[in-house]
């Protein structure tokens, strides 16, 4: 159904570079269709050297907010006139609000994880955890399960990028409960074995080199729950060794929908239509390679 723009209607959109392939305004401009809402989400493609004038342009052009994907999520944090603690504890901004010219920003990354999990949440939360991976979204998925009461092992090939990462938590959080391990170790295979929850936060297995897998389908065990970040493939050799083997399994697309649906909350004030986001979702990585 085609719909028309008009000076009343609300501007929102996602700052990245590059931004083409982003499933975000798929999946927010069918939430405000379906809600009926006069919203409309737009993708903009903004080269660092501009992200400050982008910024700026939020207030100017007097949008409701955006969302910030690589490579911003960092360095958009000096243009904002506030940051929630979270989002400054993981030194990562991936929604703008502008609240009457105040540009707020927040990260929904942890939040979404741990909603897209459901009722599940409540028997990982406070056990052990294993998180593969050391950038971005690592950070925010480590941060939420530890200020959660989890032991949160983080496995990362660099090991140095997570002693440094767990350094950092750790001191923020006053939390022991964090450590580091090389992801090719002993160590990390022992700490898979402890664990309930494993989430991959490499980008190890994504499209185009989905016969790759971060870690052996031997260190699995039915017990665990795999979560991989990854939803392009829907299911990468990971979860489909760990579905051979009994374990529950889960895709990045619900992280991607409930990391939108906070967005979309702190926007509108109203609660998006979640089946629908994630059926835009799915739609839209259908027609990807
Ligand atoms: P990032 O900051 O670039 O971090 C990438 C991580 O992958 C690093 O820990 C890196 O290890 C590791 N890595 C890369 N290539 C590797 C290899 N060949 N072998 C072992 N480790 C390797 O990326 P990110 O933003 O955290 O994103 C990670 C993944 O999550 C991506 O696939 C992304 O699409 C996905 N993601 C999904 C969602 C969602 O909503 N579902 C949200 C965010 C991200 P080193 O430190 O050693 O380089």
């Amino acid at each position: 159904m085609k719909r028309l723009l008009s000076g009343e209607t609300k501007v929102v959109g996602v700052f990245g570079f590059p931004v083409r392939h982003s499933l975000s305004p798929a999946m927010h401009n069918a939430a405000f269709q379906d809600l009926g809402l006069d919203f409309v989400y737009v993708p903009f493609n903004v080269h660092p050297d501009n992200l400050e004038a982008a910024v700026q342009g939020v207030r100017a052009l007097q949008l409701v907010g955006v969302n910030v994907t690589i490579p911003h999520k960092e360095s958009v944090i000096r243009f904002l006139d506030w940051v929630s603690p979270e989002a400054q504890q993981i030194s990562s901004v991936n929604t703008i609000h502008n609240s009457e010219g105040l540009l707020k920003g927040y990260s929904t990354d942890g939040q979404g994880f741990i909603e897209s999990l459901g009722p599940m949440a409540a028997e990982i939360c406070g056990k052990k955890s294993v998180v593969l991976g050391a950038g971005g979204s690592a950070r925010a998925i480590v941060h939420a399960l530890a200020i959660r009461g989890s032991e949160v092992t983080v496995a990362n090939r660099t090991l140095s990028r997570a002693i440094e990462m767990v350094e950092t938590l750790s001191k923020l959080l006053g939390n022991r409960s964090i450590r580091a391990v090389q992801i090719e170790s002993k160590e990390a295979r022992e700490a898979v074995a402890e664990a309930n929850l494993l989430v991959n936060c490499t980008s190890v297995g994504m499209f185009p080199h989905i016969e790759e897998q971060p870690i052996p389908s031997e260190w699995l065990h039915k017990d665990l729950l795999v979560y991989d970040l990854i939803y392009n493939p829907i299911e990468t050799r990971l979860l489909q060794a760990a579905r051979e083997i009994g374990c529950k399994i889960m895709n990045g697309v619900l992280m991607l929908v409930h990391q939108g649906a906070i967005s979309f909350r702190i926007w509108t004030g109203l609660e998006p239509p979640i089946k629908v986001m994630e059926e835009a979702v799915l739609a839209g990585l259908q027609r990807m390679p």
